[in-house]
Parts: C-alpha cells; structure tokens; sequence
C-alpha cells in the first residue's frame, strides 16, 4: 500500500443535524426543529465524527488535522 501523498487535503467542516439527520441551514430568527447532533467529515475520506457535543467533535477534528 502506497503510503498518502503528502497533498491530500484535509478539511472537515463541522455541520449541525437536527434529529432526523437532516443538515441545518436555518439562520437566527428561523423555524429551526432544533440541532441535536454535530457531524464533521473529512475530505481525505478516512475520518468523520459524530456527537451531540459539539466541543467534542471540535476536539476530535483538531487530533484528527494535528496527526494526519
Ligand atoms: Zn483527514
Ligand atoms: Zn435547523
């Protein structure tokens, strides 16, 4: 197995997931069902998080782009 190429980006943008796992995109002031959960998925395609904490997946995030 060839090892990773140093190039392969990482990014993992943290989204908001209501209850039924749908993505949130509500803005302040709007209809919002509620945010239960926090998720982040990396591009590199080999790690995603998931929590109702959000300082959780924040602190798994930074391990995971710290020791890539
Ligand atoms: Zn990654
Ligand atoms: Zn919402």
């Amino acid at each position: 197995m060839p090892r990773t190429p140093a190039a392969t980006r990482h990014r993992a943008p943290i989204s908001r997931r209501h209850a039924d796992d749908t993505p949130c995109t509500h803005r302040k002031g709007q209809d919002c069902p509620g945010v239960t959960s926090y998720t982040a998925t990396c591009t590199c395609g080999h790690w995603e998080q998931r929590s109702g904490i959000r300082a959780a997946v924040e602190e798994q995030r930074a391990h995971h782009l710290h020791n890539r």
